[in-house]
């Protein structure tokens, strides 16, 4: 049994309630390589942003569960290093499906776990959810749950269809459970592409998609005043970076994601995590193509990675003070 707290990092609680107070947004950037590490501490020390490292099952599988748990707690020694004297960091367990899933991650040092039970039904949600809750809280870690269905694809998490949550449960669900924060849909969804071309309004264009249901989150604002609210799915897939890609022999068709003003209004509301891991692979792969467009006889690493990592880096800043506002709150 490992603690989080002997490994440096911290949980949701206090980042989660500065966030909400302050009306900003906790940024969740999803991790699988050591580059990806790196840029978010760099982006989170030099912007002076709390962060939170999550791990979805299928990092897991990739990167392997113990070397992502090192690195975290490597990310913390790291940060000091580049002299914050103290690192707002949280590992988080992205779209736990099982409670020994979430277990697991709680025995080895993970200071936040999500329990998705939204393709339960309702019932089953709420047992689920209460079980990983009773024994997280026994180690002071945080636990987020999910009621609604985002549409999409997020590694093994698939959905055709979202289903916005409906406000009458929040309330219900969040007593019966006691979960620290919830994911909820109200519009957002995985992938790059959240949307087809059919979806959007041309505006100047651009191709706009259809607002966020913020009359939904106003709803769930109301029945439970103060209650932390979680957006999944939400890169807004800078089409620069797209077209990067295209431009470089890519092939990514009608990707569109999330207006960036519209996460902007979501940070100042009750939204207190706003999750991000597409934009960061779009990032990731655009500097990788640039790269090797341009000079074809490279074959080191450290070349390509190297401006991945740079550009990433780039992308988290932009989002953390542009988008979320959580700089300077350390
Ligand atoms: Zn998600």
């Amino acid at each position: 049994m490992v603690n989080y707290k002997d490994l440096g990092l911290v949980n949701t609680r206090e980042m989660f309630a500065k966030a909400v107070e302050g009306g900003y947004a906790i940024p969740a950037f999803n991790f699988n390589t050591m580059e990806q590490m790196q840029a978010i501490v760099q982006a989170a020390v030099e912007t002076k942003s709390p962060v939170i490292m999550q791990v979805s099952k299928g990092a897991r599988n990739y990167a392997n569960a113990t070397i992502l748990r090192y690195m975290a707690q490597g990310a913390v020694e790291y940060a000091k290093e580049l002299g914050c004297e103290n690192p707002q960091i949280v590992l988080h367990l992205d779209h736990g499906d099982s409670f020994e899933i979430c277990k697991d991650c709680i025995d080895s040092g993970f200071s936040s776990v999500m329990i998705d039970g939204s393709h339960l039904p309702y019932d089953e949600n709420v047992a689920l959810t209460k079980k990983v809750v009773e024994y997280a809280h026994q180690f002071d870690v945080t636990v987020e749950g999910e009621l609604g269905v985002l549409a999409g694809v997020e590694d093994e998490v698939v959905a055709a269809e979202s289903h916005y949550t409906k406000p009458e449960e929040v309330e219900d669900f969040v007593s019966k459970t006691g979960c620290d924060s919830l994911a909820i849909s109200i519009g957002t969804s995985h992938g790059a592409h959240k949307f087809t071309p059919e979806q959007c309004t041309l505006v100047n264009g651009v191709l706009v998609p259809p607002p966020l249901a913020f009359d939904v989150l106003a709803e769930i604002e109301k029945k439970l005043p103060g209650f932390l609210i979680v957006l999944h799915g939400s890169s807004s897939v800078p089409q620069d970076e797209v077209a990067t890609i295209n431009q470089y022999g890519g092939q990514l068709k009608a990707a569109i994601g999330i207006p960036e003003e519209q996460l902007r209004q979501a940070s100042k509301s009750a939204v207190c995590k706003i999750n991000i891991d597409s934009d960061s692979r779009l990032a990731m792969t655009a500097a990788v193509r640039k790269v090797f467009a341009e000079n074809p006889a490279e074959f080191d690493p450290r070349k390509y990675l190297g401006p991945a990592r740079d550009n990433v880096k780039k992308m988290y800043e932009h989002k953390i003070i542009n988008v979320l506002g959580s700089d300077n709150k350390l």
